[in-house]
């Protein structure tokens, strides 16, 4: 029984983990990766027609959106995830297919006017589609058995609507050792106390393996810090100088956060300079999952919004809203001097709408961008939070960023390090080990170190690593992961071809790793061949 890290690992985005039980092997999570990755692009290190199920925790894009790339390389097993999720999954790998088209038609022109072939879309429109019918929705609190081997439930994690944690019962027949069995548990994205609309996350009891994220395993959230008035000061001093409040922000949950906010600020009349703002929600997709939010998914919010709900307010409607539809409108909005807030996504400026309201806002000192989310590193996100560089690339343009930055690390939907440990210090008794997965580099570690000190058996496990769910002795190490110059330059020099070809590489160790301690007359054989192949090579 064994466990693999192929995404997630020592960063935050494109989580992707492979539990195998005797002749099973079950996926949970395919997210994309965002920001400067790890360097070896999107491929898999693994086949995808060698996976039998995928369990999905949540809909966000990092958790679930290289779905139609495992479908387009031969997965074709069934795909499990609460009711909610399959449904906003629905609208997010639409949309994702749609940027996926988009960017490498954008990027195909250029490489044709260079003489150059022309770009393949990650995955496209018909792949995605071909996810939605292995979708098998479920129900939080259930166990479902898939087979003798495997079983799992669904724990509310609070973070997102349909969010979960997955508790999973592996069991393996060894002819040689016997019967083993493991209960597995996988956070996902583990919610914060008190978030609008979200009921707050569970605890789960007990557990013989728990993977765990730590997007915020260093630091605590300011929770005196009132996100309401504090947005409200925001936006009021920003439309009395004549700018525009920006809001980056992801399509699903963070979007319908904001309105949920702006809905509170406009009742209580916070602005009152300018009380009939106008607030632009400029995604397809934030339209798409506000309008599930407000109706198919109403039953799943919290007692305080079904309440309101109850009394005939509806929470993320106000005066002023408007929703912006085509790419040209998009555009147009920046012709249109009155002050406003654009509400756009991607939340991490990697893609999409926003960058060009970024383009049009980033250089006017009267103008503010306000974060509301987690920046991975190497997003342009990311770049100007840190507020290193005065001017950023956009549109083959430089930017100057002169505009009031803030982030509002307080409307995060992930817990800080206090909740992390209390959470992890829930269980009944210590899990025999615990996988720091979803967090940066350094905090995956110091956040493994803090549990060590805790007297858990804690592991910061390295990209693509292979770990016995037994001894929890590695099978491989994994890969370290590439400085953000390395990964640069790599990117640029690497073809995808060649990038296959280290992926083809990496997998290569892997095998030679699952085939420790079988016959020497095999190993022996194996060996011949990769010699015989590096020697063909070898020039
Ligand atoms: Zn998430
Ligand atoms: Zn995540």
């Amino acid at each position: 029984m064994k466990i693999s890290f192929y995404g997630a690992a020592r960063e935050v985005t494109g989580s992707c983990f492979c539990v195998e039980t005797g002749d099973r092997r079950i996926l949970i999570d395919c997210g994309l990766q965002q920001g400067g990755h790890n360097g070896f692009g999107q491929a898999f290190p693994f086949h995808p027609g060698e996976i039998d199920y995928v369990v999905i925790t949540h809909a966000h894009i990092d958790h679930s959106g290289r779905l139609p790339l495992l479908v387009k390389h031969g997965f074709k097993g069934s795909i499990f995830a609460t009711e909610p999720t399959c449904k906003l999954l629905d609208i997010m790998l639409r949309d994702s297919a749609h940027i996926q088209e988009l960017e490498a038609l954008w990027a195909s022109r250029k490489k044709r006017r260079a003489g150059d072939p022309a770009t393949e879309p990650l995955y496209t429109m018909e792949d995605a589609l071909r996810v939605f019918p292995l979708l098998v929705p479920c129900s939080y609190g259930d166990t479902i058995e898939i087979d003798e081997s495997v079983s799992f439930a669904f724990t509310d994690a609070g973070h997102l609507l349909g969010s979960a944690y997955v508790e999973m019962w592996l069991t393996e027949n060894d002819p040689a050792k016997g019967i083993l069995k493991r209960k597995i548990v996988f956070s996902g994205d583990i919610g914060t106390p008190g978030h609008p609309m979200i009921r707050n996350p569970g605890f789960i009891d007990e557990a013989d393996v728990v993977v765990m994220e730590s997007t915020y395993g260093d630091r605590n959230h300011e929770h005196s810090f009132d996100t309401v008035t504090e947005l409200a000061k925001v936006i009021e001093n920003t439309l009395v100088k004549g700018g525009n409040v920006v809001c980056p922000s992801f399509a699903i949950g963070r979007t319908q956060d904001i309105l949920y906010h702006i809905r509170e600020i406009k009742e209580r009349g916070l602005v009152p300079s300018v009380p009939d703002f106008l607030v632009y929600l400029d995604s397809p997709l934030a339209k798409a999952a506000t309008k599930l939010y407000s109706e198919e998914l109403a039953d799943y919010h919290n007692e305080e919004t079904l309440a309101l709900i109850e009394s005939g307010i509806q929470p993320l409607a106000f005066d002023g809203l408007r929703i912006i539809e085509t790419s040209e409108d998009s555009k147009r909005l920046n012709d249109d001097r009155t002050p406003k807030v654009i509400i756009s996504s991607s939340g991490m400026c990697d893609a999409g709408r926003i960058r060009h309201h970024l383009k049009h806002n980033l250089w006017r000192p009267e103008c503010a961008v306000v974060f509301t989310g987690f920046q991975a590193l190497g997003t342009l996100g990311r770049i100007i939070v840190d507020g290193i560089e005065s001017s950023v690339s956009l549109f083959g343009e430089e930017i100057a960023v002169r505009c009031q930055i803030h982030n509002f690390r307080s409307m995060s939907s992930h817990a800080d390090r206090e909740e992390l440990l209390n959470w992890i210090n829930h269980y009944k008794k210590k899990p025999d080990c615990v996988f720091v997965v979803h967090g940066e580099d350094q905090t995956c570690k110091n956040f493994a170190l803090r549990l060590i000190e805790q007297d858990f058996k804690a592991i910061a496990p390295k990209y693509t690593s292979i770990y016995d769910l037994e001894t929890f002795e590695p099978f491989f190490e994994g890969k370290e992961l590439l400085q953000r110059s390395d990964r640069e330059r790599l990117e640029r020099r690497d073809s995808p071809v060649f990038q296959r070809l280290m992926f083809a590489g990496m997998r290569l160790v892997e095998v030679i790793s699952r085939n420790k301690g079988g016959a020497n007359k095999d190993l022996a054989k194996f060996a011949d061949q990769i010699d015989s192949l590096s020697n063909k090579w070898d020039r």
